[in-house]
């Protein structure tokens, strides 16, 4: 069975079977991911690229062809387009930065969205205090999905990069990266795209979708925490500086001056992760093996089951867009007399009966605002819950309704 991969989900919290649907926040590890990262510490940890030694050359080796099965997984053209960084937030950061210093001007611009995570908005921030820019962003409609006749309207000719989630984290919709990414083609405008929620959920294709830039996380698609990747198309990553100094990332120094390495190992200064890099493989392999639109539909019927049997509990509001079913993550509150009860203490019943879910602003204060919360409970799926999770986590949420309420 599915979940006897993942040895986790046979501990017992407060004596009950853990229920775990904070998904959305990390993911869980398969048998063969944790067995990858003791088998390279076991057979190859050695620092790779400057050794001549055996285990050096192994390690090198298997970092390279993890990169390679990060490139077809996400079907890059060339295993040069992924940088390995320690995950989403940092590939953002390591691209505000490289970006900022190439491209952006006093009064250009930069547009996110209402929905964005903090990691895809305070790079942004930052780096437009630094150079004089403006953050614009792309408001949502009432059903929780994003204007895009006011994205357009928002482009002018000081526009320099537009980014946005594929999937909210908050509220699992799938943003219509595509049609962004044309419209802003259309002017010229590059687009970084957010992956941490989808890369686990849809189908990645950097090349059908035309993005110039993604970001995601290891820990968020059954791989280990403190990897994660930017992919960047090649003429970009060529055009930009590096964003760190140090070992590796040169070719060579004098303190005259330096010259920097070929891609990708010109944004990887000193040693790369090497282990979390083939334990990502692995993991993405995994999620292969298993079929990424198999996990898609299983979970979509999984959140579908879920929001159903939420619409009927009194007291339950979901904010959720109510022409599709979420990408796995459906966030709620509960109110009593049309008050709010505080997202924290239906966490904290729930967590009583074993159920993990999230609870609070999810890193996206601005889109708690939009809602007028200061947070929600957030529940969310991955490929090993079942139906037998739900049904859980549902009677647990009534308990903790009836003593709320
Ligand atoms: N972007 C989105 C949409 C996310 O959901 C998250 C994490 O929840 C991040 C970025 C940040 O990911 P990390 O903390 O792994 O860097």
């Amino acid at each position: 069975m599915l979940r006897d991969k993942f040895p986790i989900l046979g501990e017992k919290v407060y004596n009950r079977q853990l229920v775990y649907l904070d998904n959305a926040a990390t993911t869980q590890k398969p048998v063969q991911v944790l067995d990858a990262i003791g088998y390279a510490y076991t057979h190859f940890n050695a620092n790779i690229h400057r050794g001549v030694h055996y285990l050096s050359r192994i390690a090198t080796e298997e970092h390279e062809k993890s990169r390679l099965e990060v490139a077809n997984f996400i079907n890059a053209k060339s295993a040069k387009e992924i940088i390995f960084t320690k995950g989403t937030t940092d590939s953002i950061n390591m691209l505000a930065f490289a970006f900022g210093e190439g491209y952006i001007n006093e009064g250009d611009e930069i547009i996110v969205s209402q929905m964005e995570h903090h990691s895809n908005i305070v790079p942004w921030q930052m780096l437009c205090e630094r150079k004089k820019a403006h953050l614009k962003v792309i408001p949502l409609t009432d059903d929780y999905t994003l204007d895009i006749k006011a994205f357009e309207q928002l482009i002018t000719e000081k526009t320099k990069l537009v980014s946005v989630a594929h999937v909210g984290n908050v509220l699992g919709v799938e943003n219509p990266v595509e049609q962004i990414i044309t419209i802003a083609h259309r002017y010229a405008i590059p687009v970084l795209v957010d992956a941490a929620q989808s890369i686990a959920r849809l189908k990645t294709d950097v090349q059908s979708l035309d993005c110039d830039f993604l970001a995601f996380s290891g820990h968020k698609v059954y791989g280990p925490t403190g990897i994660g990747v930017l992919y960047g198309k090649e003429k970009w990553l060529e055009a930009l500086p590096p964003v760190e100094g140090g070992g590796e990332m040169i070719e060579h120094v004098s303190f005259g001056k330096t010259t920097f390495n070929t891609l990708p190992y010109k944004y990887e200064a000193g040693t790369p992760d090497f282990i979390g890099s083939f334990a990502l493989a692995e993991a993405l392999r995994f999620v292969r093996q298993t079929d990424i639109e198999t996990i898609s539909s299983h979970e979509q019927n999984l959140t579908r089951l879920m929001l159903e049997q939420l619409q009927d509990i009194k007291g339950v509001k979901v904010y959720a867009n109510k022409a599709t079913v979420p990408c796995g993550v459906v966030s709620f509150n509960v109110y009593s007399n049309g008050k709010l009860i505080h997202p924290f203490d239906v966490g904290v019943l729930l967590d009583h009966q074993g159920v993990a879910v999230r609870t609070g602003h999810h890193c996206a204060q601005p889109l708690m605002e939009v809602l007028g919360v200061p947070g929600t409970v957030r529940a969310s799926v991955a490929l090993y819950n079942d139906e037998g999770d739900i049904d859980i986590f549902v009677s647990a949420l009534k308990k903790a309704v009836e003593m709320l309420v």
